[in-house]
């Protein structure tokens, strides 16, 4: 008689000393993230699951823009609240492997308006984690700039050691594109496409404090190192 299949046993193993469940209110992050897209957690390494924590705000003269993320990792969103967006408070749903991204505002202009919403997905454990953002012509919707990388993380990652690479990575090509009127030019339609807003979204500060935090990390490494001598 064929023995009966014994059930694999699911077993997820205790968080390692270096890596404490950790507890976050997410209303109380983005009350003073400084990027529309903020990691909840230090912890970014192969296989973590990865949320993070997005806020809009709708204003006078407010202008998100609009790109384009291609990530080969699904993304499970969950609108904890919204007033006057595309997203219902309570709304949960994981997006396609590219999707475009904008406020998830009815009117990104009008006073009031909000969405707060996380976005968690889970790094691979080996191998390249394909991603890349880009832009559309606003007038013919021609692919004007792409910006290619790998978003793996090594086996250590924090995000101290490494910036969330979708914020830090693409804002430096983005100053250039910005910058240059002619790579802004369409060469279908000939329209000349506004800058990409950096400063509404704050990847341009996330990346500077990223940078002076590491700076700052070190300093008081070697001032630790001075006073033991
Ligand atoms: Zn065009």
């Amino acid at each position: 008689m064929p023995q009966a299949e014994q059930p694999r046993e699911l077993v997820i193993p205790p968080p390692r000393a270096d890596r404490p469940p950790l507890r976050v209110n997410v209303f109380n992050a983005m009350q003073k993230a400084n990027t529309t897209l903020t990691l909840l957690f230090p912890y970014l390494h192969a296989g973590a699951i990865v949320p993070a924590s997005s806020l809009f705000l709708g204003g006078p003269g407010q202008d998100y823009g609009q790109f384009y993320h291609h990530n080969s990792v699904d993304e499970v969103i969950i609108a904890f609240a919204a007033n006057e967006a595309t997203l219902e408070t309570g709304q949960v749903y994981t997006g396609g492997r590219v999707h475009g991204v904008n406020s998830f505002l009815k009117d990104q202009t009008r006073p009031g308006s909000f969405a707060l919403f996380t976005v968690t997905q889970r790094q691979l454990d080996e191998g390249p984690q394909p991603e890349a953002l880009s832009l559309i012509c606003s007038a013919c919707r021609k692919q004007l700039f792409k910006c290619e990388f790998d978003g793996a993380s090594s086996p250590e990652a924090v995000e101290l050691d490494h910036p969330f690479a979708t914020l830090v990575v693409p804002q430096e090509q983005l100053r250039e594109f910005n910058a240059d009127a002619a790579r802004r030019t369409c060469p279908d339609c000939g329209h000349v496409n506004a800058p990409f807003p950096l400063r509404a979204w704050g990847w341009d500060l996330y990346a500077s404090q990223s940078a002076a935090m590491a700076q700052a990390r070190q300093a008081l490494i070697r001032a630790s190192a001075k006073g033991s001598e």
